[in-house]
């Protein structure tokens, strides 16, 4: 067939299918307002759910640590990447989450791909929620050992497969918020089966921490859970990027041994470290700003009542309306667009079919009357 047809004919199915994938370049400052092509629109996509990303310290800190360290970190934490800057953050994570060991990743989808092809062999067995994020499940696909997915939140259907016998390990994978339904895992049931059978549970709390918990401490403390793995991601409440694996010091020093996103990648660069470190202050001491975004959902929730919208089940930053179909999402995002309110259009496979979605995200960012015009647009849009 020939790589060019068969590229070719990819693009024309995902053309065919209402799937095809762009990227839009945008300007503006990309926090609670944006510029595309000129048009200025309030931003309901982004993840920078307390608006760390532009916050004086965190970007103070980011400047002073580039001025000092550089822009770089030249090399792999294996040979010259790894600082007492990264040593000192990695131990003030790991004694916030009550943790002996914290390590930094690049990413959160590096950081759960390293983790499953370091610790799962063939005879092993992943069971994972379904809606787990794609970096969850890929990682797990590509790993030797046999995945089974159990019904999304239903700690009875894991139950049921916890009972059937395995003979190497087994981990329990989760989500504490999930991030294309903002709905909350139920982490104690969870976390009471897998140690009933000697399993692992890995919770990766990216959409949870800094929002859910006293002190954004995330889903895992607010649930009275301590997981055997747990993975938080820098992308979201803490407004930068990156990610750490907490864990016991035998696995922390497995891993180093064995995650090769570790060991073959260039390591974090220390400024960024630097902006990471303001940015927990910033998210513990950030009571004012979860409380803001708490009124803001209730504000949201209250208001789109009565629209011919399916709201789903969360008291999170993300706040979905399922459509359905593909094309019926696309529409509603452009009568959106067209009214100023920025808000993508989620479609298989990132959700199941049939489940094509608006997945709107509120930040402490935004203003009240922003909300309003929101709901303002959706009226319109939707009557
Ligand atoms: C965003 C996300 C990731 C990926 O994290 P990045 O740091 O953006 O690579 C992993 N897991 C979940 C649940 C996420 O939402």
């Amino acid at each position: 067939m020939g790589w060019q047809s068969r590229i070719e004919a990819a693009l024309t199915e995902q053309h065919r299918t209402a799937a095809y994938r762009r990227r839009v370049p945008l300007s503006g400052g990309n926090q609670r307002q944006l510029v595309h092509e000129g048009q200025t629109c309030l931003n309901f996509s982004g993840n920078d759910y307390l608006g760390l990303s532009r916050h004086p310290a965190v970007v103070a800190a980011w400047q002073r640590g580039a001025a000092e360290h550089g822009v770089g970190s030249g090399g792999s934490g294996h040979v010259t990447g790894y600082s007492e800057v990264h040593q000192r953050f990695e131990q003030r994570l790991a004694d916030w989450q009550g943790y002996p060991r914290a390590l930094l990743f690049i990413s959160g989808f590096a950081a759960n791909q390293a983790l499953l092809a370091a610790l799962l062999q063939p005879e092993d067995r992943v069971l994972a929620d379904r809606l787990s994020h794609a970096s969850l499940l890929e990682a797990a696909l590509h790993a030797p050992c046999s995945l089974r997915r159990f019904a999304h939140n239903d700690a009875a259907a894991l139950s049921r497969l916890l009972a059937k016998p395995v003979s190497g390990e087994t981990l329990v994978v989760t989500e504490g918020v999930f991030s294309m339904d903002g709905d909350a895992a139920p982490l104690k049931a969870l976390a009471a089966d897998a140690q009933a059978h000697r399993a692992w549970l890995l919770v990766d709390d990216a959409h949870g921490i800094g929002v859910v918990g006293e002190q954004g401490a995330g889903s895992c403390r607010a649930q009275g859970v301590r997981p055997d793995l747990l993975v938080l991601t820098f992308g979201k409440a803490f407004g930068v990027s990156g990610a750490a694996v907490l864990c016991d010091d035998a696995t922390a020093e497995f891993l180093l041994q064995r995650a090769r996103h570790l060991i073959y990648s260039t390591a974090m660069p220390a400024a960024q470290v630097c902006a990471l470190d303001a940015a927990l202050t910033a998210l513990i001491e950030g009571d004012a700003l979860r409380d803001r975004l708490q009124q803001h959902i209730r504000r949201f929730r209250e208001g789109v009542a009565g629209l011919p919208l399916q709201l789903a089940a969360s008291a999170t930053a993300i706040q979905p309306l399922i459509v359905g179909e593909n094309q019926a999402a696309l529409d509603l995002a452009a009568g959106l667009r067209a009214r100023g309110i920025w808000a993508s259009a989620i479609r298989p496979p990132t959700v199941p079919p049939g489940s094509a979605r608006l997945r709107l995200t509120l930040t402490a960012a935004h203003q009240p009357g922003d909300i309003d015009t929101l709901l303002e647009a959706l009226h319109a849009a939707c009557g």
